[in-house]
């Protein structure tokens, strides 16, 4: 791991020696010591031991998986210097909003170390130096703070291995997941009837990248409305995603079903179209994946359904034929989901 992380999984530990398992507290350890800087990190290996007997052979694909993301260190070096230089400043104002382009969209570089987190956070550090104000500082601190999930997330695989096969937190092994395909396939297909979790849907299928606002929302409605398991949405997600990373991709789900470290309290349910009506105010973002509510006035984008029926038919638009209808009551799927939720913690708490 040295490398991949700043700071080794053993090597910020509590004072009784035991791994954090809280996100706030593991960040003030982590923040305690000053970082060597990038050129101080290990040299080139003179030689690579040979690999191990036995690994599956890799071919790699003939064109280019994901065209938005050059596969480069320089494309990684040149969007980490524009990015320091334009959006680091407004990072913490702008990075939910699905239809900015306020986030570094680093992350397949650094899974792929064609850019290192030291250099990230040097970068970073040094813009915080030249601040101009506290205002600023905020915003390029909260940057260096997501590096800092990616720790964390990263330490919580290597010191929680289970979390791989299941939840981190034993009460919620028993949650009576929903088998229900047709309702799963929709999902995968951006075809769901709720407009911001099928664009966000939309864009990782087209692009392989996905806003972190819009993986928070479909994560929810997977497992909060459809009450489908998050194992199945995050093997989605690595399937598609060009910065598929086990640990961070495994703690995402986790913290958004509820069931991980630190995670959202297993009753905080996001509303799909709240959610979109915030982060994507005009449905400009909604209109760029789901172009057929593209023609729509932006107020109607998150909510098709409320059109009356002569201003449907003024933009020849009907539901069910032109966007599909809403494969889930969410008033229904609330109080089924509540009623799992507890249903596991009675059974732990049982046993
Ligand atoms: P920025 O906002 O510019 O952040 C800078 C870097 O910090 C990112 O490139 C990433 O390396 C790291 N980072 C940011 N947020 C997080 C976070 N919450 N957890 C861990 N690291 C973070 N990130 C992945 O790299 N791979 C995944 O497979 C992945 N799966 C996710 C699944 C779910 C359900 C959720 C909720 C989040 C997931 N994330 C994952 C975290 C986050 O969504 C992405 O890192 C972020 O959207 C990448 O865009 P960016 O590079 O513009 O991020």
């Amino acid at each position: 791991l040295p490398g991949i992380v700043l700071r080794s999984p053993e090597e910020i530990l509590k004072s009784d020696g035991a791994p954090y398992t809280i996100f706030t507290p593991y960040k003030r350890q982590w923040s305690r010591r000053d970082l060597p800087l990038p050129v101080d990190i290990l040299s080139a290996p003179e030689h690579l031991p040979p690999l191990p007997p036995g690994l599956p052979s890799m071919r790699l694909p003939e064109a280019d998986p994901a065209p938005g993301f050059p596969a480069t260190a320089a494309e990684a070096q040149s969007r980490l210097e524009q990015f320091a230089r334009q959006g680091l400043h407004r990072y913490a104002s702008e990075r939910d909003r699905l239809d900015l382009d306020g986030t570094s969209r680093l992350s397949p570089y650094l899974r792929f170390g064609l850019v290192s987190a030291r250099e990230c956070f040097a970068r970073a550090q040094w813009a915080f130096l030249q601040a101009g104000s506290p205002a600023e500082r905020v915003e390029i601190q909260s940057w260096m703070d997501e590096l800092v999930w990616r720790e964390f997330f990263t330490m919580i695989l290597k010191q929680h291995p289970h979390v791989v096969n299941g939840p981190f937190r034993k009460e919620y092994q028993a949650i009576p997941w929903r088998d229900a395909p047709e309702d799963l396939r929709a999902w995968q297909k951006g075809q769901t009837g709720f407009p911001a979790v099928d664009a966000c849907m939309r864009q990782m299928l087209s692009t392989g990248w996905m806003h972190n606002r819009g993986r928070m929302i479909v994560a929810s409605f997977l497992t909060k409305d459809l009450l489908i398991n998050w194992q199945e949405g995050e093997a989605f997600f690595m399937q598609h995603l060009v910065d598929g990373d086990l640990a961070a991709n495994n703690g995402g789900w986790q913290w958004t079903a509820g069931t991980g470290t630190d995670a959202a309290p297993y009753f905080r349910i996001f509303n799909p179209i709240l959610q979109g009506q915030k982060f994507d105010p005009d449905g400009n973002f909604i209109a760029r994946w789901v172009p057929e509510l593209g023609k729509l006035p932006p107020k109607f984008r998150h909510e098709p359904w409320k059109l009356s029926p002569s201003q449907a038919q003024a933009h020849h638009f009907r539901i069910g034929r032109d966007y599909p209808d809403r494969i889930v009551d969410r008033s229904l799927a609330r109080q089924r989901t509540l009623k799992a939720y507890q249903f596991a913690r009675n059974t732990v708490q049982g046993d």
